[in-house]
């Protein structure tokens, strides 16, 4: 069964009386040969486990459940039970779990189902929770060694900025706190059914080993990146003391103890500049 064909997809759809539903960004892949390349590049492999979310009809489920020893799939929408369950029928290494990745105990899943096996997450995600999830797996202490997503063409430019240019954000900051992103390669919108108003991509966060910088306090870490790059209009002394309610003159001070311009925009620092800006700050 060809799950690329839109031929095919109607008629499944059609059988089971499914209709798409905007809202949870439900764009399923039509160009067959995306999932391939994506389960290749994301590491899917002999001996290896793999949590996809949002698997849709399970096109890049079955490559992924070809290429791995087991595949774990989260979707939300219920309804694509019964068109899982014919799509997905011959393969024995894939479970489907329904429910919402943002809300699930994913610690506890995935103990469960992974064990200690050695896992990597693969998926076509829905845009409207590409930043919460991306943040929700890193901030997490799950044992994957990378993250291999389909993300709005802008979103991976933002993602996979370095550090200190131009299109760097608070996301781009916490990625390259806890990865390496590199963008794979791109995929046109009219690569989906229906056909999404924007392009995409596929990137990578290879987890590193350890955090990119040493901070003693994460969380306050990046509630201070989050106030610096919260408006960008702003040097990074207004944003930061606007943003994190200090006095002007402690961010001032932590600004020259840091050896850095009074008037500098968040945009401008690097990953370590930032972390010695937070280190001075000393709140
Ligand atoms: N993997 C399929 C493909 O490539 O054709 C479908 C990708 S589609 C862009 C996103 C999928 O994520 C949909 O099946 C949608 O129902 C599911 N989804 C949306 N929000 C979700 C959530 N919070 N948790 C789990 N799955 C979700």
């Amino acid at each position: 069964m060809e799950l690329t064909n839109v031929g095919v997809i109607k008629s499944i759809l059609g059988r089971h009386g499914f209709s798409f539903t905007k809202s949870l960004g439900q764009n399923f892949l039509t160009n067959p040969s995306v999932a391939p390349k994506m389960a290749k590049e994301g590491g899917a492999g002999p001996g290896m486990a793999v949590l996809e979310i949002g698997p849709g009809l399970g096109v890049l489920t079955k490559e992924l459940a070809k290429a791995a020893d087991q595949v774990l799939a989260v979707e939300l929408d219920k309804k694509l039970e019964p068109v899982l369950k014919e799509t997905l029928g011959d393969f024995d290494n894939v479970e489907v779990v329904y429910g919402d990745i943002l809300k699930l105990d994913l610690e506890k899943l995935i103990n469960e189902k992974f064990a200690n096996k050695d896992f990597v997450v693969c998926a076509n995600l829905p845009y409207y929770i590409t930043s919460p999830i991306i943040m929700l797996l890193l901030e997490s202490s799950l044992p994957f060694k990378s993250l291999t997503l389909m993300v709005q063409r802008e979103a991976a430019d933002r993602i996979c900025a370095p550090v200190g240019s131009r299109q760097a954000g608070a996301l781009t900051v916490a990625v390259a706190y806890y990865a390496k992103a590199v963008k794979l390669f791109n995929v046109s919108r009219g690569s989906f059914l229906p056909q999404p108003k924007v392009d995409s991509c596929v990137i990578r966060l290879d987890l590193l080993e350890k955090p990119a910088i040493e901070v003693e306090d994460e969380a306050g870490f990046f509630r201070m990146v989050r106030a610096a790059f919260g408006q960008r209009r702003k040097t990074a002394l207004n944003a930061i003391s606007a943003g994190l309610d200090l006095p002007k003159e402690q961010v001032a001070e932590a600004l020259k103890r840091a050896e850095l311009a009074p008037n500098i925009r968040a945009e401008k620092l690097d990953m370590e500049q930032l972390g010695r800006l937070f280190k001075n700050l000393q709140i």
